[in-house]
């Protein structure tokens, strides 16, 4: 199988075909992650909000997947307190029957009872809340985690199991058989501009955002199936939310859902739903999102912030299938959407990223069939995925990097120069970089500074400011010499600006 994308939904569906044996070629067209994989609120949850659309189900197979995800992956999901502020009589018994019913749906996957809190309760779990007219809470259980740092887990895990992938080969079209029918890829190595073609019974288009672009490679005139609709994070330091609870706000002034969430030790608070006319690969926040996001955060949190308490802002695009998009899609589930195209690929796109593994499964199992391979079964439920380690919280703030987090501290020993903090506002080392480089497929700064560590996410500023010493330990690892070192400066302080705020 070929796969085309390197997100959540183009790796894992690597992972599952690799597994059932079939012999597989990712290919990503940037860094693994650079799409919407890197940019998500970073909750691995059933997803409150559809409760309240009624759709059961759904949230039932979320929480499924919750519960696999944090037994298969631990170094990376926890369990996190979400607490819903009560201001209004109404407020706690109305969500306190939601969330039981929540945690009902879970099963035997729970994370944990959701239960009223009274205010003293509530000011303990969340110490920086805005007090005036808090009456009390409602605390439940879901899931957090670092979505880049899974996806390059998840990456190594497919290459465990035989698959290739590859980073900056973009596919620039694909090939047909004599009937018309997809039959491979025409593809670049990014680096050297070198083209290639590969061939393989089916092709699978996973390339979230972009599915539209890939799929008129194969049909100009096909309908658009994408709705892209952005979201922005904004990202403070963590004296915002003291505490190790989250903020679950049910209803925003317009209408959506929103969290503040303590991660790696700052403050992420989010999301928006904003429209957008295209995907591109590094979109940027809007005025009135980020003044949106600062407007409902100052309702909840004691310390109102403002736009220079901004450490990153950060925006993602949501792959959202355009409602009446029934004619050829195969809706195995109503979240995620799998389509045979009349040229015979296979183009799957929505979901989430806590669903991952499950739209992996459907899509190996049709794609298995269209290509007539050997049926083989789904064994991913219970794949340990690289890195796993069940108490991981020992190695500190290398605990990211879970069974791989000795090694890490390794190379911090052979060189004490490499054990220094390359910025002291976050916690990243010269060894993580050569780590990066080594084992993870890093190939340029914004690799390393981006999504193998998250310091542009955390801090787009400390970000900046280890970018030098970063590149100078990049470019001795890979071999490169000092223009590109200097270029690759450049090239990230470019890409930073947009994480931001003028
Ligand atoms: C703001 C926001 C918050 C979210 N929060 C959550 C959350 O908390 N929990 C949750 O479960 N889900 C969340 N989601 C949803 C989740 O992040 C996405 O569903 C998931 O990441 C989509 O993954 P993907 O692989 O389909 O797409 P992507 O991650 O975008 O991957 C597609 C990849 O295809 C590559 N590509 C495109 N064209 C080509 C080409 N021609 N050749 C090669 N490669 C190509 C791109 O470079 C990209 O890397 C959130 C989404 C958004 C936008």
């Amino acid at each position: 199988m070929i796969v085309i994308g390197g997100g959540a939904t183009g790796v894992g569906v690597a992972i599952d075909a690799a597994t059932r044996g079939y012999e597989v070629l990712l290919l990503e067209q940037s860094d693994f992650g650079k799409g919407t994989s890197s940019r998500s609120t970073k909750l691995v949850h059933g997803g409150v909000r559809y409760l309240e659309q009624g759709n059961l189900s759904l949230v039932m197979e979320a929480l499924k997947e919750r519960g696999l995800l944090l037994q298969n992956a631990p170094h990376l999901v926890r369990n996190l307190g979400f607490v819903v502020p009560n201001y209004d009589w109404w407020e706690a018994p109305f969500y306190g029957i939601g969330l039981k019913l929540y945690n009902l749906l879970a099963g035997k996957y729970g994370f944990g009872a959701s239960r009223i809190l009274s205010r003293e309760e509530t000011l303990e779990r969340l110490p920086t809340i805005k007090t005036e007219g808090l009456r009390g809470g409602v605390i439940y259980f879901d899931g957090q985690f670092d979505d880049s740092r899974l996806l390059v887990n998840l990456a190594a895990t497919a290459f465990e199991q035989g698959a290739t992938l590859l980073n900056y080969a973009p596919v620039t079209g694909l090939t047909r058989d004599g009937e018309g029918f997809v039959d491979g890829v025409r593809f670049r190595d990014a680096e050297t501009g070198e083209e290639f073609e590969a061939r393989a019974p089916v092709v699978i288009n996973a390339t979230g955002p972009f599915a539209d672009a890939v799929r008129r490679m194969a049909d100009a005139a096909v309908e658009p199936m994408i709705a892209p609709s952005q979201g922005i994070h904004l990202v403070f330091d963590g004296s915002f939310l003291a505490g190790d609870s989250a903020i679950m706000v049910p209803h925003t002034s317009d209408g959506r859902v929103m969290f503040a969430i303590p991660w790696h030790g700052h403050t992420v608070v989010g999301t928006t739903d904003t429209p957008i006319p295209e995907a591109t690969l590094e979109p940027a926040a809007q005025e009135q999102e980020v003044e949106f996001v600062l407007q409902t955060a100052s309702l909840y949190l004691e310390k109102r912030p403002s736009r220079d308490d901004v450490l990153s802002v950060f925006a993602g695009i949501r792959p959202l299938v355009r409602a009446g998009e029934s004619g050829n899609t195969a809706a195995l589930s109503r979240d995620h959407t799998i389509r045979i195209e009349n040229s015979g690929m296979v183009t799957i796109c929505g979901g989430k990223w806590t669903t991952y593994r499950h739209m992996a499964e459907d899509c190996v199992n049709l794609a298995a069939t269209l290509a007539r391979l050997p049926e083989q079964p789904c064994v991913t439920s219970h794949l340990n995925i690289h890195g796993f380690h069940s108490a991981a919280g020992k190695f500190g703030r290398l605990s990211v990097y879970g069974s791989d987090a000795p090694a890490v501290l390794e190379i911090e020993e052979s060189d004490p120069a490499l054990a220094q903090p390359l910025d002291p506002a976050l916690p990243y080392t010269g060894a993580e970089v050569v780590w990066a480089a080594r084992y993870e497929m890093a190939r340029t700064l914004e690799d390393v500074l981006a999504r193998r560590t998250r310091a542009l996410f955390l801090n787009a500023r400390a970000a900046l400011s280890m970018a030098p010493r970063a590149a100078a330990v990049l470019a001795a690892e890979l071999g490169c010499d000092a223009a590109w070192q200097a270029r690759q400066v450049e090239e990230f302080a470019r890409t930073a600006a947009n994480y931001t705020l003028l």
